[in-house]
C-alpha cells in the first residue's frame, strides 16, 4: 500500500485479504481502529487470538466448539439418529434458533465447487459417510444453500450415501433461491425444516 506509514499499511493488507473487503474499505477499517481507544483496539486484537486459540472442530460433527464433542453431539436429550447436513458453522447458529430441529448436525466446510476447484474430498463428505456406516442413523437432512452449487452438494451427497440405504431427505423449497441458508429469516427456515422431504 503506497503512500501509507509502515504499520497503517501493513494493517491495510490485512484487513484486505477479509473476504468482500476491498482496498477502499480496508483503508477505512484501518483508520477507525487508529482512532479507536487503545483498550477497543486491543480488545479486537484479542479476539481475533482467542478464536485461533480457543476454538476447535467438534471431532464428530465439525462444528466449532470450545470442547469436543461440542455441546450438541454431548447432549443425550438430542436426537442422535438425525443428522442434518450443512456447509458453515453459521447455518448450525440458525438452524438451532429455529427450536425446529432436535436432532445433530455435521458441518461440511464448503460445498463441492468445480469451478473453484473444490472436490468431495476438499469438504467433510467421507467423514459423513464414515459417520452413517458407523451409527444408528436413520435420516440425514441435507440442508446446502439453496444454489446451484448446494444443489450440486446434495445430489453427491445423495448418492454416495445411497449404497448405506439411508433415508436421505431435503429442506422444503421456499427458502430464497440464490441465498445462503444461514441468512434465511426463523420463520421461513423453520418451515423448511418441518416440510422436509425424501430426496427422491
Ligand atoms: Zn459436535
Amino acid at each position: 500500500m503506497d503512500g501509507f506509514i509502515g504499520p497503517i499499511a501493513r494493517l491495510v493488507d490485512e484487513f484486505v485479504k477479509l473476504p468482500g473487503v476491498g482496498p477502499k474499505t480496508a483503508q477505512r477499517l484501518a483508520y477507525f481502529v487508529l482512532r479507536q481507544p487503545d483498550v477497543e483496539a486491543r480488545r479486537l486484537a484479542e479476539a481475533i487470538i482467542q478464536v485461533k486459540e480457543r476454538v476447535v472442530l467438534c471431532a464428530v460433527c465439525f462444528n466449532v466448539t470450545e470442547h469436543s464433542p461440542c455441546a450438541l453431539c454431548a447432549n443425550p436429550a438430542r436426537d442422535h439418529a438425525k443428522i442434518c447436513v450443512v456447509e458453515e458453522p453459521f447455518d448450525v447458529a440458525a438452524l438451532e434458533r429455529t427450536n425446529a430441529y432436535r436432532g445433530v448436525y455435521h458441518v461440511l466446510h464448503g460445498a463441492i465447487n468445480p469451478i473453484e476447484g473444490i472436490g468431495p474430498d476438499n469438504i467433510k463428505v467421507r467423514e459423513l459417510v464414515e459417520r452413517v456406516g458407523q451409527g444408528e442413523v436413520s435420516e440425514v437432512i441435507v440442508a446446502t444453500n439453496p444454489n446451484q452449487i448446494g444443489d450440486a452438494t446434495l445430489n453427491w451427497i445423495a448418492r454416495v450415501l445411497a449404497p448405506s440405504r439411508v433415508r436421505v431427505t431435503r429442506l422444503a423449497r421456499g427458502l430464497p433461491v440464490g441465498g445462503d441458508l444461514g441468512y434465511a429469516d426463523d420463520v421461513t427456515l423453520r418451515r423448511a425444516m418441518e416440510g422436509r422431504a425424501d430426496y427422491n
